[in-house]
């Protein structure tokens, strides 16, 4: 993920908008492996800035996809995660209980589709997703609707 100050030279180019609103997102994504929901940054926005709206939030947030700035996923957890890591190719472990999702560097140049699928369908991309249970949670008793 790009630096706050980048990210605004990167916003200017095409005529976007940067506003201090945005540039508050821009850091709060800066650095960041958590794969925050477009809601818990804007909680953590509006403590630093009271009169950001959730609208700026999902605007600034779609606006870096579409400059490839990051990636929204959904990996099941009921909410889309904003993924700044763009650099480099990653895969996620994400836990069914608390929902927290982690990158996990895997080579996956190997895993390929069978050759009668193939005939019929162009691969472009392969996402892994690891489904299980994290270091907090599997400690923690389970919860009783579970
Ligand atoms: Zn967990
Ligand atoms: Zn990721």
């Amino acid at each position: 993920m790009r630096t706050a100050a980048e990210l605004t030279e990167r916003f200017r180019e095409p005529g976007l908008r940067v506003t201090p609103q945005r540039q508050a997102i821009f850091r709060l994504l800066h650095g960041v492996d958590t794969h925050p929901t477009v809601e818990s940054l804007f909680e953590a926005a509006r403590v630093e800035m009271p009169t950001i709206s959730r609208k700026t939030v999902y605007q600034t947030v779609h606006d870096l996809e579409a400059l490839g700035e990051v990636a929204l996923l959904d990996v099941g957890t009921g909410s889309i995660r904003v993924d700044p890591n763009v650099e480099r190719a990653h895969h996620h472990l994400v836990c069914s209980r608390c929902g927290t999702v982690r990158d996990v560097l895997l080579d996956v140049a190997d895993l390929r589709v069978p050759g009668r699928y193939r005939r019929e369908f162009v691969v472009e991309s392969v996402e892994v997703v690891f489904r299980g249970v994290c270091e907090t949670c599997v400690d923690a008793p389970a919860p009783a609707h579970a």
